[in-house]
């Protein structure tokens, strides 16, 4: 199985309701290894720009509102199949269809207040790792 790195927020809702530890917690203990990590408030820009491939979806202005209304924490995980296991770990879009245990299952209000994020593919994951993190801020030496 191949090593990948994946992005991974912890959107405002999560921040708001403290389960930044949960979560991480969460990776940690299922050998994702975050191997770069801030804690910062999205301009609008830099939404729009993450969010670019759901311009054209109806939601899209509501999303940006919510990404963008306090602190996120963005990270990179890495870790043998990471971007595939970090999404189960994260369960399904809408928590009300996601697999208890699951982050979202677990934390999440709503479809769009759904507490994290992660990549869905090694190209996205690429495009948002480099979104958010410069490649000296990117660790590339972390114990096993
Ligand atoms: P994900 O990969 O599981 O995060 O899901 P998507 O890529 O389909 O959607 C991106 C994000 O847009 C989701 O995580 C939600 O925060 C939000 N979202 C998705 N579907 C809806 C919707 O129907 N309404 C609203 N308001 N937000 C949505």
């Amino acid at each position: 199985m191949a090593v990948e790195r994946t992005l991974s927020i912890i959107k405002p809702d999560g921040v708001r309701k403290k389960v930044i530890g949960e979560v991480i917690k969460r990776f940690e203990s299922n050998n994702l290894k975050i191997v770069a990590a801030k804690l910062i408030h999205m301009s609008k820009e830099q939404a729009e720009g993450f969010y670019a491939v759901h311009k054209e979806r109806p939601f899209f202005g509501e999303v940006i509102e919510f990404i963008t209304s306090g602190p996120c924490m963005v990270m990179a995980l890495e870790g043998e199949d990471a971007i595939k296991r970090n999404r189960a770990l994260m369960g399904a879009t809408n928590p009300a269809e996601a697999e208890a245990g699951t982050i979202r299952a677990d934390f999440a209000s709503d479809i769009q207040c759904n507490v994290v994020h992660g990549s869905d593919a090694p190209e996205t994951a690429a495009f948002e790792i480099g979104h958010f993190f410069a490649d000296n801020e990117i660790q590339n030496i972390i114990w096993d």
